[in-house]
């Protein structure tokens, strides 16, 4: 399969817009190579991969975009990690359809936190007729980097040396995404990261939820045989209201189109039915919710799958504020092919987990 419908001609046009506003976004954190050694070092960094934001660089980062953007991104910080590392909450936008992206809640799942702040520079900082208008039509808040101290760390946990966690690790610390359970209050919540979360959520009331997170390496199996990219999941706990769960397959078939457009190969997760998962639970509290999983490919793809990612985001927005999920068949999710095994030899720490996103 190559597409599903709901892609039309409007929205490959705007993808192409879009793709033309990326390139003077599309390198965010890289030195400018000398110009005689530009191809070597542009083939180095390739193969380096994507250099990744330290959390101070983060933190400026995003008060670059917000000076840039001349007030038009705000930051500001919803929360502190259990080590008292700030929690950024980027918002854009005056329009009434609202759409909250998280990443990066396990801290060694670093890629989408690369790709929002491309789409925070797409959205926010031009002030063209096209992205005024789409501004008018929408509020994005992202909250990027949602587990600084993992990510210090790079590994899946927050830190919290006192935890002796039913999810997570003693001595480590929580997985912050099995602490969304709907009912748990924010102040008695034990994961200070999953609070911040549930509080933005609670304050800026978005009616779409999407959640970035990275996975192993699968492939679809043979005759297909082509590695998947990019999978993704709705809401599966049984208690998630029929029609949130319609509006959640609808943004995942938009966002399976959008990724596919861009390249990308795309598949089921095969996610469980935990309330405590930010993609249940946001869908029981009646939210349109969406998973999407990053592939951890080679370095040399990095920058791939942080360009799919962000055409992801900037796309959905787009899609959402023009009121083009309405017309999607919630059906048409069913049909997105299941993900394949995984590719022999590629298990790493991370897939070590055997246990969701
Ligand atoms: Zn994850």
């Amino acid at each position: 399969m190559t597409s599903l419908p709901g892609r039309t001609a409007r929205s490959l046009a705007a993808t192409a817009a879009l793709a033309l506003l990326t390139g003077a976004f599309a390198v965010p954190a890289q030195a400018a190579p000398a110009a005689s050694n530009a191809v070597a070092a542009r083939t180095a960094a390739a193969q380096a991969g994507v250099r990744l934001h330290s959390n101070a660089e983060l933190a400026r980062a995003l008060q670059r975009i917000a000076r840039s953007s001349d007030g038009r991104v705000r930051v500001r910080s919803v929360g502190t990690s259990n080590e008292g590392r700030p929690l950024w909450f980027a918002t854009l936008g005056t329009g009434p359809k609202r759409l909250m992206y998280v990443t990066q809640q396990h801290g060694d799942e670093p890629l989408g936190t690369e790709s929002a702040l491309q789409a925070l520079a797409t959205l926010g900082v031009s002030n063209g007729k096209e992205a005024r208008r789409l501004r008018s039509k929408i509020t994005l808040g992202i909250l990027v980097r949602a587990n600084p101290d993992g990510h210090e760390r790079q590994w899946r946990y927050n830190y919290d040396p006192d935890a002796d966690p039913e999810y997570g690790e003693p001595g480590k610390g929580y997985d912050i995404n099995r602490y969304h359970n709907p009912g748990m209050a924010p102040a008695d919540n034990p994961v200070p990261e999953a609070a911040a979360i549930r509080r933005a959520h609670d304050r800026f009331r978005p009616s779409i939820m999407v959640d970035y997170h990275m996975q192993g390496r699968y492939a679809f199996p043979p005759p297909d045989g082509r590695e998947i990219t990019t999978s993704i999941l709705w809401p599966t706990n049984v208690t998630v209201p029929a029609a949130a769960l319609a509006s959640s397959k609808q943004v995942g078939v938009r966002v399976y189109n959008a990724f596919t457009r861009a390249g990308a190969v795309v598949s089921q997760y095969p996610g469980g039915d935990y309330e405590g998962i930010a993609r249940n639970a946001y869908g029981i509290l009646g939210g349109a919710s969406l998973l999407v999983e990053l592939s951890n490919l080679p370095p040399e793809r990095q920058r791939f799958q942080v360009w799919t990612a962000y055409v992801s985001m900037v796309d959905l927005a787009h899609a959402a504020g023009y009121g083009l999920l309405d017309g999607i068949d919630p059906a048409d999710a069913d049909e997105i092919p299941l993900r394949g095994p995984e590719i022999p030899g590629t298990a790493d720490a991370r897939s070590a987990h055997a246990h969701e996103s």
